[in-house]
């Protein structure tokens, strides 16, 4: 069923392991993405996908990946210590998909670990990165969760599960960082010709492709992240390792939704000092790319002064490109066209007041495109004020119907709350798949204005809030 191509296997055997995936007989399909499936051309039949994904065929062929990265600060050698890539599947249209099983079992990069994963935390990843397309966010998909029937330990005894995860490429900042510090002669060429090719063609024949390639990224990375702020994503652990070089969000161990808006909201267990806090993003982006420029500082120039002062140039210009993009976000989310940059001090003032008295995100957005303030938001006498002050800029630079309809593209209605997503993930524990379910119908349309089942997603209890707390590699 699956056409694969092996690109990958191309690049000096460094940068890779062929491993085969531990896949038994006793796996079985716990939930499937037939939407993705389709899309990608590929049988939604469950006895078809368990044939191909046992089929000996593909083994001699399936790797793990080699990188490096920047963990919190520190830098680290790393690697696919529990994923293992079968192919790249080619579609009809020739477009080229990494198909990954996530907790597919040891390899030569597993260190300490047990190269498993376990079945909440795949469902988790599943609807989350799912939420996320529907939201319109470049990222990761799964194409399904499969249970393993293997106890998996970790604090307690826990059900094994494999991801089938796809994605353009999961090549990230840490693989460039692992040819710049390990790799022999020419490896970080290749591996820079062969990421180009693959992923940013049009880049191939300008005057400079290494140093188009860091600004494009930058670029592309800048989107994603302005992205996330827009639906109150926190990654919760931009180590560079989990930076793709395709603009993709990936690896999504102890992401969460914010709540009530505050900049400095982490839920990360091991985050103490907030690096990854949603506010903290932006700043944390700039000092990821700044790493990736480093690593291809050889490439950039052969003089390397001028290398380091041309990397600094594309560097220098972060700021400015993600203030653009941010407002212009952001004048999106309260209804005014991207130009209109002299507005911009509604969106601090407003981001205070909802600071200041605990305001949901997602709802006092959600209320200001409805066009029906709710009554906890509107006895808030600043946020009165400021509303007032923000219909009368309304009337003067736009409508309340063009207003309406460009809040309504930009701000979700729902988002995957933390609290009802655990509920549905301790069902599906359980073998009840009920509430898992409905919570994917109901994140598969987050601009319906109309449904409404959406109210199924409440804020959780601000006792639910204060003790929630996401973890990595589980
Ligand atoms: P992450 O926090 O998911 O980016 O993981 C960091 C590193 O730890 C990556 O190299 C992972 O492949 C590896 N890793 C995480 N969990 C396991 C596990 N259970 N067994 C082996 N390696 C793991
Ligand atoms: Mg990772």
């Amino acid at each position: 069923m699956f056409k694969f191509d092996y690109s990958y296997l191309t690049l000096p055997n460094s940068l890779y392991s062929i491993t085969p995936p531990c896949l038994t007989a006793k796996i079985e399909i716990k939930t499937l993405n037939h939407t993705h499936l389709e899309e990608l051309d590929l049988s939604t039949k469950h006895d078809e996908i368990l044939s191909a994904l046992l089929s000996k065929k593909y083994q001699n062929k399936s790797y793990a990946q080699a990188y490096a990265g920047h963990q919190f600060g520190q830098f680290t050698q790393l690697g696919d210590g529990r994923a293992i890539i079968m192919g790249e599947h080619l579609t009809k249209n020739k477009e080229r998909f990494d198909i990954q099983l996530k907790g597919g079992g040891k390899t030569k990069y597993s260190r300490r670990g047990d190269g498993k994963a376990t079945l909440k935390a795949m469902l988790r990843e599943y609807i989350i990165s799912e939420a996320m397309y529907y939201l319109q966010i470049p990222s990761s998909r799964g194409l399904g969760v499969l249970k393993t029937n293997e106890t998996v330990y970790r604090n307690f005894k826990e059900e094994g599960s494999i991801l089938i995860r796809t994605m353009q490429s999961h090549i990230r900042i840490g693989t460039f960082e692992y040819a710049y510090y390990f790799g022999k002669s020419n490896e970080l060429q290749t591996l820079t010709n062969y990421t180009i090719k693959r992923l940013y063609p049009e880049i191939k024949s300008v005057e400079n492709p290494p140093l188009a390639l860091l600004k494009t990224v930058m670029e592309k990375q800048i989107k994603l992240v302005v992205n996330w702020m827009r639906i109150g994503f926190i990654h919760g652990v931009m180590n560079t390792d989990n930076i793709a070089i395709s603009g993709e969000t990936f690896d999504y161990g102890p992401c969460a939704f914010m709540n009530t808006y505050d900049p400095n909201t982490v839920y990360s267990s091991i985050d103490r000092h907030g690096r990854y806090a949603f506010g903290n993003q932006p700043t944390v982006l700039k000092w990821n790319i700044s790493r990736f420029a480093e690593s291809l500082l050889p490439l950039i120039h052969s003089d390397s002064a001028l290398s380091v002062k041309l990397a600094q140039s594309v560097i220098n210009e972060f700021d400015e490109i993600w203030n653009t993009q941010y407002y212009a976000m952001m004048l999106n989310k309260i209804g005014f066209e991207s130009t209109h940059n002299n507005l911009n001090f509604l969106i601090e003032d407003l981001l205070d007041i909802m600071k200041n008295h605990k305001m949901d995100y997602t709802n006092t957005f959600r209320s200001l495109s409805s066009n029906k303030i709710e009554e906890e938001f509107i006895n808030i006498t600043d946020f009165k004020k400021w509303y007032d002050l923000w219909k009368e800029n309304i009337v003067q630079y736009t409508c309340f119907s063009d207003a309406k309809q460009l809040m309504r593209k930009t701000n979700p209605v729902v988002i995957p709350r933390n609290n009802s997503i655990e509920q549905a993930l301790e069902n599906a524990e359980n073998d009840n798949y009920k509430l898992f379910n409905s919570l994917l119908a109901i994140l598969s349309t987050p601009f319906d204005y109309d449904n409404e089942l959406a109210s199924i997603l409440k804020a959780p209890s601000d006792d639910f809030e204060k003790n929630y707390q996401t973890f990595c590699g589980t």
